[in-house]
C-alpha cells in the first residue's frame, strides 16, 4: 500500500516468477491456467464527467484522500462472463449487503504510480509486475482471471483521461489503485459468482515532506504476525492489512513509528509496515552484502524490492542476497559494528531508512543515518531518475 508514511500503509499461489516477467511480452506470470475469457480494452466505453474537480496543491496532499474525476469499472458474472470495461465519473458503488468482499474479505488490490517528467511525458514504472502480481492475487482469491495486457491498456486509458491530475511536480505523482472484489450476493463461503474490478486514481505528494530522508523507528515484538506459510501474505489481499492495524497502534503506543514484522521461533525479520526490508551489512562470513528476505510465501513481492535487487546486481559491487535474517543475526552484527544501513522499500516512499528497533525492551540503534544511508540514497536517485524520465530505461511505460 502506499502510506508507508510512518504508517504506510501485500506472493501468491503460482507466483513462481517472482514478478520478474515485466517489460516483455504477455507472459503468464507463473499462473498455470488458461485464460478462457477476458474483457478487452478495445471494448472500452467512455462516459466523461461533465465537470472537473479542482486540482489540489501537491504539497498539501494527505495520502489517498483526494480522487480524480473518473474511475474504471469492469463487471463479471459466472453467467455472463466479463462485461465491457467502462471509464465513468468517480461514483459510489451499489452492492448487495451479502457481497462476499464485505463478509469474507474476497478482495485484493494493487498500488502503482504515474509520474510526470520534466518533458511532460507521463510514465508508469514496471506496470507489468503489478499486473502479474494482481493476477496471482486473483487466482488466490478465487476471483475470475483476465488478460493482464488488456487491464494494463484500460489503466493507461484511464490515466490518459485524467492526465491533468498527474501532478506537475518531480516529487509528487498519481497513485493508481486497482481493486478487485467479490460481489457474490449470498452468504455461502464459496467462489464468487459475481465480481467487480475497478481502478481509482489519487494524486499524492512527496513522501518525505521535509524534502529529506527522515528515518523511522520500529517496534519488533513476535506477539503479532503479518503473514504465515501457506497464508496470503504474498498477495495484496485486503485482509492482510485490516488485521495489521491493531499492531500498528501498539507500535505507536510503544513510541515507535512502524511494526517490524517477525516470524517464527527464531524471530526472522520479514517486512516493515507495508514495505519490504533491506539490510546492508558485513555478513557472518565477513562479506559486504545487501540482503532482503526470500520470497518464500510470507513476503510480499514488491516491485521496488525487485528493482533494488536488479540495480544492486547490476552495480556488481557487493554480494546481493535473498536470504533469511534473524533478530539474533542483527543483534550480533550491531555488537560487532557490522551494520551499515537498513531501509524499507515500497512504491509510496521508494526507500525509507530505519534508525531504531525496539526489541525485547531494548532500543537497538541502527546507524543508517550516521553511515550516510548510501545504498538507500543511491536507489532513490536511480529509481526516481527512471520514473521521472531523467534516465532512459525500458522499465518505464509511457502513457499515450
Ligand atoms: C505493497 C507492499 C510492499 C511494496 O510493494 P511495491 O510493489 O514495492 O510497492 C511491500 N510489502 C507489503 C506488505 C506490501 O503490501
Amino acid at each position: 500500500m502506499a502510506s508507508c508514511g510512518r504508517t504506510d500503509s501485500g506472493h501468491c499461489k503460482g507466483s513462481t516468477s517472482n514478478g520478474r516477467s515485466d517489460d516483455g511480452a504477455n507472459k503468464d506470470g507463473g499462473v498455470n491456467h488458461v485464460i478462457q475469457d477476458s474483457f478487452k480494452a478495445a471494448d472500452l466505453m467512455i462516459n466523461l464527467a461533465t465537470s472537473s474537480k479542482e486540482k489540489p496543491d501537491p504539497n498539501k496532499l494527505v495520502f489517498g484522500t483526494v480522487f480524480t474525476d473518473h474511475m474504471l469499472a469492469i463487471e463479471w458474472s459466472l453467467v455472463h462472463g466479463w462485461q465491457k470495461p467502462e471509464i465513468k465519473p468517480l461514483q459510489n458503488l451499489s452492492l448487495h449487503p451479502a457481497s462476499s468482499a464485505l463478509h469474507y474479505g474476497v478482495e485484493l488490490f494493487e498500488g502503482m504510480k504515474a509520474y510526470r517528467g520534466e518533458d511532460d511525458q507521463i510514465r508508469l514504472f514496471r506496470p507489468r509486475l503489478n499486473m502479474d502480481r494482481m493476477l496471482r492475487s486473483t487466482v488466490r482469491a478465487t476471483l475470475p482471471t483476465f488478460d493482464k495486457e488488456e487491464l494494463l491498456k484500460c489503466i493507461l486509458k484511464l490515466v490518459e483521461v485524467d492526465k491533468e491530475w498527474v501532478p506537475y511536480s518531480s516529487s509528487a505523482s498519481l497513485y493508481i489503485r486497482p481493486t478487485f472484489i467479490g460481489t457474490e450476493p449470498s452468504l455461502g463461503v464459496k467462489k464468487p459468482s459475481k465480481a467487480l474490478l475497478y481502478v481509482i486514481l489519487s494524486p499524492v505528494g512527496p513522501y518525505f515532506s521535509s524534502g529529506s530522508f527522515s528515518p523511522v523507528s520500529l517496534w519488533a515484538d513476535p506477539k503479532y504476525v503479518r503473514a504465515w506459510r501457506g497464508g496470503t501474505g504474498d498477495c495484496k489481499m485486503g485482509g492482510n492489512y485490516g488485521s495489521s492495524i491493531f499492531a500498528q497502534y501498539e507500535a505507536v503506543d510503544a513510541g515507535c513509528q512502524q511494526v517490524l514484522w517477525l516470524y517464527g521461533d527464531d524471530h526472522q525479520i520479514t517486512e516493515v509496515g507495508t514495505m519490504n526490508l533491506f539490510l546492508h551489512w558485513i555478513n557472518e562470513a565477513g562479506d559486504e552484502e545487501l540482503a532482503t528476505p526470500p520470497l518464500d510465501g510470507i513476503i510480499l513481492p514488491g516491485v521496488t524490492r525487485q528493482s533494488i535487487l536488479d540495480l544492486a546486481r547490476k552495480w556488481g559491487e557487493f554480494k546481493v542476497s535473498e536470504r533469511y535474517l534473524t533478530m539474533s543475526d542483527l543483534v550480533s552484527a550491531l555488537k560487532d559494528n557490522r551494520v551499515k544501513e537498513m531501509f524499507g522499500s515500497g512504491t509510496a516512499c521508494v526507500v525509507c531508512p530505519v534508525s531504531e528497533i525496539l526489541y525485547k525492551e531494548e532500543n537497538l540503534h541502527i546507524p543508517t543515518m550516521e553511515n550516510g544511508h548510501k545504498i538507500a540514497s543511491r536507489c532513490l536517485q536511480e529509481l526516481t531518475d527512471i520514473q521521472y524520465g531523467r534516465q532512459q530505461s525500458d522499465w518505464v511505460h509511457l502513457v499515450s
